[in-house]
């Protein structure tokens, strides 16, 4: 059976496959080990889920764990972990490390077939004659010079550690990955997992097509840079035999005023300008689901852009307006008041004492249940709402009903109200009124509780950053944004990753409880909507 893969639910997109033959489809993810997944792994990663798992196939997760030098096992446990966070199973979990002994027969039988030289240009110099078409004087070793070289550069000898293997493509083709590309270097930091077993690594550019084949890849998706690759991705199956795997290319992402590579966010880290890899302004499955991205709408963006080959700059408003639709229909609603100049609000007319009265958390959706609401004749408002009373008004509060301003006290500048009179009016039209109020009430048992609502901005003042320019230039002076604020009582059963709509204020998610919280107060992070600039 031949087919495209079309998206099932959300629109239709065309990853340009072909040979996609139900239940035999086998694709992969590698993450190198070497920092936490970002957004951009999580776009390979939805896609590879998405073409093996749509098509009854399978996805391999594969740690391509080739540079002792960067890669620990704690990162391959985060990745795991991100890969859960992403609701993404592998089907089978394998190591590039696995197949060392494996590549290195494969890079003797390139030697053998006269497909590859042992090289000890010095880098520099390599990199020159490569890029003005030079051949190496490397290049026309024997056989038996290059397998001498070789078992030299596996023993790490002092002539050895000078050397690479080259694989033997082209010296001057147009397209300069052709180049002769580096195959094997030697590396004496012990591997996380092979520890000093071996002294020369592969690269990615060997180990992938050969790996790809044996472990039964069908489709490798790569993102765009390595497009150039390609040819010599395709010359290793020639070259050794092997089964090919068919390549297809999609785009990576990139969002304004967002750096994603791994080193760079590092250096956030290092240098304290983030508390972690989940810090909320972070670009990393763990900081965007920490700051309410929901699965559903990360993957519904994913695929939406799907087999796109343009490397946008992408703004982050759309995928937060995505999640928002994902979760306004789930968010339970509640109140929240600023706690800086609270303003006291008496109904004369009001319960004579206060009434607990079971409300829909979301009135649109009575399946999200009940929460418990104070109705009083003693009321706070916040001082935003207050300043704007005025005597004879009619408005409404929110959830109760109608009520007319009798009376409303000010500081002697009259900037601060610091008190008001409303007066019950339950058969006025709420729909009638201009102004609808957030309150909260008062009972001697259920006491609003403090909470604080934090917010974020970008952390560079760039929307394009360019591979140049020096971090520390682009570092945004403030970043997170502090309100105090009480909340409905109801949100202290509410438990950390839950996500409500806090009226008139947004959508928020619980990042700390009270008892994590080293002010005892309730940590909400505000989750941007698509509206405003963050
Ligand atoms: P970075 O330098 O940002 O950490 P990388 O490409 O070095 O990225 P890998 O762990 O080697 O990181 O990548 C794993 C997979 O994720 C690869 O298939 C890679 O193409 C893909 N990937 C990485 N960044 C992006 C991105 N911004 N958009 C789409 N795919 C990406
Ligand atoms: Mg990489
Ligand atoms: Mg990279």
């Amino acid at each position: 059976r031949q087919a495209n893969c079309g998206a099932r639910d959300q629109g239709s997109f065309d990853l340009g496959l072909t040979g996609i033959e139900h239940g035999r489809v086998v694709t992969r993810f590698p993450p190198e080990p070497s920092g936490y997944l970002h957004i951009g792994h999580a776009k390979a990663a939805l896609l590879n889920e998405y073409v093996a798992h749509s098509n009854g196939g399978r996805m391999l997760v594969r740690f391509d764990d080739t540079n002792p030098d960067k890669e620990r096992s704690e990162f391959e446990d985060a990745i795991v972990e991100d890969l859960a966070l992403l609701g993404i199973r592998g089907d089978s979990v394998s190591h590039t490390s696995d197949h060392f002994q494996t590549l290195h027969d494969y890079a003797v039988r390139l030697i053998e077939r006269g497909l590859a030289y042992v090289d000890d240009t010095p880098q520099e110099d390599m990199r020159h004659e490569r890029w003005h078409a030079i051949a190496s004087r490397c290049r026309d070793l024997s056989v038996a010079d290059n397998l001498a070289r070789f078992d030299e550069m596996r023993r790490a000898t002092p002539l050895g550690l000078t050397c690479c293997l080259r694989a033997k493509m082209s010296v001057d083709n147009v397209n300069k990955a052709l180049r002769d590309p580096v195959l094997y270097r030697c590396n004496l930091t012990p591997h996380h997992r092979t520890g000093t077993q071996w002294k020369i690594y592969p690269t990615y550019d060997f180990c992938c097509p050969i790996i790809d084949s044996l472990e039964g890849v069908t489709h490798a998706l790569r993102s765009m840079e390595y497009r150039d690759r390609n040819p010599q991705y395709t010359w290793f199956f020639d070259a050794l035999d092997l089964r090919p795997v068919q390549i297809m290319d999609f785009s990576r992402l990139n969002f304004a005023f967002t750096l994603l590579s791994k080193r760079k966010l590092q250096w956030f880290v290092d240098s304290n300008h983030v508390t972690g890899w989940d810090d909320p302004r972070f670009p990393t499955v763990r900081g965007i689901r920490r700051r309410g991205m929901t699965i559903e709408a990360l993957r519904q963006y994913v695929l939406m852009q799907g087999a796109s080959q343009r490397n946008m700059l992408l703004d982050w408003d759309k995928i937060w307006a995505l999640n928002k639709k994902a979760i306004d229909p789930v968010a339970p609603r509640h109140t929240a008041l600023l706690k800086k100049e609270l303003v006291p609000v008496s109904l004369p007319n009001g319960p004579a004492s206060a009434e607990i009265r079971d409300m829909p958390r979301h009135k649109k959706s009575p399946e999200l249940g009940t929460k418990r609401t104070v109705f009083s004749s003693q009321l706070f408002v916040d001082q935003e709402d207050a300043a704007l009373f005025e005597v004879g008004e009619e408005l409404t509060l929110m959830d109760w009903g109608n009520a007319v301003v009798e009376a409303v006290e000010r500081t002697a500048d009259g900037a601060t109200v610091t008190g008001a009179t409303l007066r019950l009016h339950l058969e006025g039209d709420v729909k009638a009124t201009k102004r609808k109020i957030t309150w909260l009430g008062q009972d001697p048992a259920v006491h609003p509780v403090e909470a604080l609502l934090l917010d974020y901005d970008y952390l560079i003042t760039k929307r394009k950053p360019e591979e140049e320019d020096s971090i520390e230039d682009l570092l945004t002076p403030v970043t997170e944004f502090v309100d105090a604020a009480l909340v409905d009582a109801n949100v202290a059963e509410l438990q950390v990753g839950a996500i409500i709509q806090l009226e008139r204020r947004g959508y928020f998610i619980v990042d700390k409880v009270a008892s994590q919280s080293e002010l005892g107060a309730i940590n909400l992070i505000r989750i941007p909507d698509g509206t405003a600039a963050t």
